[in-house]
């Protein structure tokens, strides 16, 4: 699971590293450094380097599993960037490049974040002459294909409103699985997607495997059958590259456990075996000891309108001591959290396990977490492991850092808050208090609560993403204001916490409305979830005026009243959120989704896109990698030192030229 950023803006310190590259569309491509690289061993060095390698070999199959003409689409726009021969300087060329820096960024054709097929503004035309003024032969031309017919083929993919318009549809009216483009299913219904699950016999059902986790699923012959993603299966050839890496790291190792983590992981890969993926998540996920640290797999299923099959990612990183105190505090103090919690005590791990907490340094992203990247991770997903063994919480200090300092002073705090008074809270706790929320959230709000015996992992579906963030927040909110904290000496003032309710309740209530098309309903389950939290707690608050909209010149904005009441209202809704989810209570959990959550007020969303429009940001963010080189002396390793002179679009080409393996199209 994982914390993605809230758009939420704030000012800090001082500036000497250029952490806003360029904007283009509503997108900015930041920059992250990596302190304390250089006082890591060369050996600790190294190990980032191979890693990271193996981080970027995978890049391909993100863009098949979000859809299978991806690939197709990129090496076209590429193609043209590379060798059309006609004038670059026109308004056509330079909206044409904004088209292909937005399919690098959503590592395809539909939107990142709400998985809308997005469109060029140019005109079909224009882009087949640009087509057919580039060289032939980098294009993804079929074995036979003229290039005529490789534009008319294209055309509709890129052009055509209708054609596979949305990547995840969540409409629980329609055959989910059918009407999503992602390409995890072929030929497949729902219904036949859900018995194939159904009928799935786990060996044994103590430590279930998460079924269909790493394949996508098929119908050939009228015969339902997984291809699994492994070496000599489906993406096989992106999958060796990344084997080889991990052999490379495994002499590189910090310690034993660390070193059989790598040998499970690249046993996996090899066999595609479900059962030895959660070996290795709980061999991964009891090694407290190594500083080096990374993630490499088919993990987050949010992709998945079913929710089952993962997208394959990569995050490279190491400890950031110092910081790691902090969550040190909150995880040792896991178990009280969880006794205090307000929720029914048939729903409370007796015993909390190991929720290890820290704080990270980014060294590379890669998959569905690059370019846009979560700013936190909780894994392992499996919830028998995260009860037995623990989880492992990650807070990306140097990513929200960046995030930070490259909104500086874009007037977004003064457009958005109602008092000046709020600003100076935003400004003066705003950082450090998002940090905190991160930290409960991941460390304690995901690992915490646990399910009735006889309830499934599965019971809560679609609204099964939307849910469990919910729950994590509203478990983070509920403790950022308890007098606990100040004991432990995390925050200082009730203050902090004030900062944190107006930005949590403003953005779940308005100011996350400027990532979403007007006219649009809310798709993506953490804007579901803060939206679901604010409204309903907008709504129940009501008779005390908990939170109220206020106008003042012309402009509407959010007011909290009284903060106290609306922390008892966030533990009333968690204690709710954990029965629905202990209980699988899937009714429950529609009707509050549907309730609060997907419709937005037309008049309001207009309002803030047009003030939001005016102050000139993009409303989504995401990174380039720094590079490592490594440097040799008489073919020894001497040193791997880092830049961070790439652009944006030079990163992409290069990419695609040495990290890229996968065919066109991968049928299978
Ligand atoms: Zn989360």
């Amino acid at each position: 699971m994982r914390t993605i950023s809230k758009n939420n803006s704030y000012n800090s310190d001082n500036q000497n590293f250029s952490y806003l590259l360029e904007q283009f569309a509503d997108i900015k491509i930041m920059r992250y450094p990596v302190p304390g690289f250089e006082e890591l061993t060369i050996q600790q060095k190294e190990l980032i380097y191979v890693l990271s390698q193996a981080a970027l070999c995978g890049r391909d199959i993100i863009y098949d599993q979000f859809y299978k003409h991806n690939l197709a689409v990129r090496r076209t726009n590429e193609a043209i960037i590379e060798s059309y021969s006609g004038d670059r300087e026109t308004n056509d060329f330079k909206e044409f490049l904004v088209y292909a820096k937005r399919v690098w960024f959503s590592n395809g054709i539909h939107h990142h974040y709400s998985t809308d097929k997005f469109f060029p503004s140019i005109k079909p035309d224009y882009f087949a002459k640009l087509v057919k003024q580039s060289k032939s032969r980098l294009l993804p031309l079929n074995k036979t294909e003229m290039v005529d017919g490789f534009i008319a083929r294209i055309t509709p993919i890129i052009f055509d409103v209708e054609f596979d318009k949305k990547r995840i549809v969540l409409d629980s009216s329609k055959d989910i699985i059918q009407s999503s483009a992602s390409n995890f299913y072929q030929n497949v219904s729902q219904k036949e997607a859900e018995q194939f699950i159904a009928g799935f016999n786990q060996p044994n059902p103590d430590q279930p495997i998460s079924i269909g986790l790493n394949s996508r699923l098929v119908k050939e012959n009228n015969q339902l059958k997984e291809q699994v993603y492994k070496v000599g299966g489906l993406y096989s050839a992106a999958i060796e590259q990344i084997v080889f890496w991990l052999h490379k790291a495994l002499p590189l190792a910090e310690n034993e456990q660390q070193k059989r983590s790598i040998e499970l992981l690249i046993n996996y890969y090899t066999t595609g075996d479900l059962k030895i993926w959660d070996d290795y998540n709980v061999n991964w996920v009891t090694d407290q000891l190594s500083i080096i640290d990374f993630v490499n797999g088919f993990i987050e299923t949010y992709g998945d309108p079913l929710g089952m099959k993962a997208t394959w990612e990569s995050v490279v990183n190491f400890k950031d001591l110092e910081a790691s105190k902090r969550t040190e505090i909150i995880s040792n103090n896991a178990q009280w959290f969880e006794d205090n919690a307000p929720i029914d005590p048939r729903f409370k791990k007796k015993e909390v396990k190991g929720v290890s907490a820290k704080v990270i340094t980014v060294a590379q992203l890669g998959g569905d977490c690059y370019p846009a990247t979560p700013i936190g991770i909780n894994l392992p997903n499996a919830d028998w492991i995260r009860k037995h063994h623990g989880s492992k919480s990650v807070t990306m200090e140097n990513i929200t850092y960046s995030y930070d300092k490259a909104s500086e002073g874009n007037g977004f705090l003064e457009e958005f808050c109602f008092s000046d008074e709020e600003i100076a809270l935003a400004k003066k706790y705003g950082p450090k208090v998002s940090n905190l929320h991160t930290d409960l959230h991941e460390c304690l709000g995901h690992g915490s609560g646990q399910l009735l015996p006889e309830t499934s992992g599965e019971a809560l579906k679609n609204f099964s993403s939307t849910l469990e963030e919910a729950r994590a927040d509203l478990f983070a909110l509920y403790y950022i204001g308890d007098k606990k904290l100040e004991t432990l000496g995390l925050i200082s003032v009730f203050d902090e916490a004030k900062a944190e309710y107006n930005a949590y309740i403003r953005n779940g209530l308005m100011t996350q409305l400027t990532r979403i098309l007007l006219g649009n309903d809310m798709e993506q389950a953490h804007m579901r979830n803060r939206a679901l939290i604010a409204h309903w707690c907008l709504a129940e608050g009501t008779p005390d005026k908990v939170i109220e909209f206020k106008m003042k010149e012309g402009k509407t904005f959010v007011v909290i009243n009284d903060y106290q009441k609306l922390r008892l209202l966030f533990g009333k809704l968690l204690a709710e959120v954990q029965r629905i989810k202990s209980e699988g209570d899937y009714e429950a959990g529609k009707i509050l989704v549907e309730k609060y959550a997907i419709k937005i007020d037309q008049k309001l969303h207009a309002e803030v896109m047009e003030r939001f429009k005016k102050l000139n940001i993009a409303p989504y963010g995401g990174f380039v990698n720094p590079v490592f080189i490594p440097v040799y002396k008489n073919y020894t390793l001497v040193d791997v030192t880092i830049d961070y002179s790439e652009d944006y679009t030079q990163q992409m080409i290069r990419y695609s030229k040495e990290f890229s393996f996968l065919p066109d199209s991968n049928p299978n």
